[in-house]
């Protein structure tokens, strides 16, 4: 029997959140809340006649993402008429670019769930502007323009992603970059990050490469592999009974889990393809790219590899506290504020995260400041207050954004560590428990857990654990 394997290449398409749009000064407006056709002009409505301007800004978001992505930057660049009809095209042309993108050759580092890390060719990255949006009703067709002229990004990968799972890997990371750069929300349900796989099968051991098929219209990471799973499948099925995989553009059925075939794809020479004569080719400056690279974030997988490496925290936790800049830059900042990497690493992860999930809120726009959790957690460290208090604390500042002395004042959840405060109550709990005390000294040694919880409630539960134990085990000695 024959094997087959996969053969995949991403496209995907960014819209960039800039203030205004790629090629006219109408806002960039969130295509699910603003009112349809609220954010457009003659330019982006195509009127005859218009001429556009590059929007300087769409141009740096860029070449930021092509830095990031390792690529090579091509200094002079020219834009590109692609010409097609469309009613959400209503200049009958799409400017992009085609032999002259922004960056090529570049790369982007995936890890798989098993830890396997793997280096994926980036081809190109270029710059366009999005179409408008067409809803479909019983009553006829609407369009909305606001889309229309949004600046957008193309980020095509080479074919060299082999399963679902290689290609939920890579798509999950270049959204983490694209946030990272604050370039793109990467909401996947709003549209502005669309993600299509070019996938193909071969027979095990051949060289060329196989037809492929395109999926589009999937607007979760979940749809995304569970489609290219399909996919896989029916085109392995297809060669394995004798026949021919047709190249075509496919979409995704969620309701049934299946892609259908939307329409046979078009060759780059339908396009025709020509420089477009109403912009000049633009020339970047080297020092404004030198400016822009290094003004770059650290990026999520270097970020994972230094947690890792410096402050010695698992895979998982490295990559939980990269996965959101935000995050990553308030961990730095409490372990800068003389936080200890992993204990901060463990109460973010473990306390915080289940707070932020509660509220819905993000860490920076908590009321918690990286110094405030340090404070803390020196706190907890020398005993003032118990772990559990300390929890109790964090919801406290959490909720607040007061420091955690005063809480604890408030609640009085300072422990008592002072040696003799205890033994006065411990020496009370002796007292009026003799029988205990009787059969503790004549070996029942197990009941030393029983007065410790006697001299927690005694105590209201602010005895200092560790003192508590020791001077109980002593005191409880000095009678045998
Ligand atoms: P187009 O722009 O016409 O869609 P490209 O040649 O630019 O075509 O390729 C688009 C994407 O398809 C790229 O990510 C590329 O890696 C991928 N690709 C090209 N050929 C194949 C193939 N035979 N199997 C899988 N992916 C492919
Ligand atoms: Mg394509
Ligand atoms: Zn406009």
């Amino acid at each position: 029997m024959t094997t087959y394997e996969a053969v995949i290449g991403l496209e995907i398409h960014a819209e960039l959140m800039t203030a205004s749009k790629m090629f006219c000064g109408c806002r960039v407006v969130d295509s699910v809340t603003a009112p349809p056709n609220s954010a457009v002009c003659p330019v982006c409505l195509g009127m005859p006649g218009m001429l556009p301007v590059i929007n300087e800004r769409a141009l740096a978001f860029a070449v930021r993402v092509a830095l990031a992505l390792n690529c090579t930057i091509q200094p002079h660049n020219v834009f590109a008429r692609k010409s097609y009809f469309y009613p959400d095209l209503p200049k009958g042309y799409q400017i992009s670019q085609y032999e002259l993108p922004l960056g090529r050759n570049g790369w982007l580092d995936i890890t798989l769930d098993s830890g396997k890390k793997k280096r994926v060719a980036i081809r190109r990255v270029h710059l366009e502007e999005d179409t408008g949006k067409l809803t479909h009703t019983t009553g006829g067709t609407l369009v909305d323009y606001n889309r229309s002229g949004v600046p957008l990004l193309e980020i095509v990968s080479e074919p060299q992603l082999d399963s679902a799972e290689e290609v939920y890997a890579y798509a999950v990371s270049l959204r983490q970059i694209l946030r990272y750069l604050g370039v793109n929300s990467g909401d996947l349900e709003k549209g502005v990050l669309r993600i299509e796989p070019n996938i193909s099968v071969r027979p095990a051991g051949e060289k060329a490469l196989g037809t492929r098929t395109e999926v589009k219209n999937l607007n979760s990471f979940r749809a995304l592999a569970a489609a290219t799973a399909f996919e896989l499948e029916r085109q392995a099925a297809i060669l394995a009974a004798g026949g021919e995989v047709v190249q075509e553009t496919r979409g995704w059925q969620e309701d049934r889990r299946e892609t259908f075939s939307q329409r046979s794809k078009e060759e780059a020479e339908d396009y025709r393809y020509f420089p477009e004569p109403d912009l000049p080719p633009l020339q970047l400056d080297e020092a404004w790219i030198a400016a822009l690279r290094a003004d770059l974030p650290e990026l999520p997988g270097t970020r994972r590899a230094r947690y890792q490496a410096q402050f010695g925290l698992s895979a998982y936790d490295a990559a939980q506290l990269s996965e959101e800049r935000s995050v990553a830059e308030w961990f730095d900042a409490a372990v800068a504020a003389g936080g200890e990497p992993k204990t901060v690493a463990n109460w973010v992860i473990n306390t915080l995260f289940a707070l932020l999930n509660e509220t819905g809120q993000t860490l920076d726009e908590a009321a918690l400041s990286p110094d405030g959790l340090v404070a803390l957690l020196r706190l907890v460290e020398d005993g003032t207050i118990s772990h559990s208090a300390g929890r109790e604390v964090l919801a406290a500042m959490f909720a607040t954004g007061r420091s955690a002395e005063e809480i604890v004042a408030e609640k009085g959840l300072a422990q008592i560590s002072d040696e003799d405060a205890l033994l006065g109550a411990i020496r009370d709990v002796l007292a009026s428990n003799p029988d205990a005390v009787a059969a503790y000294r004549g070996g029942k040694e197990g009941l030393l857990g029983w007065f410790v919880g006697q001299l927690m409630q005694a105590t209201r539960g602010k005895a200092n654990p560790q003192l508590a134990n020791r001077l109980l085990r002593e005191e409880l000695a000095k009678g045998e």
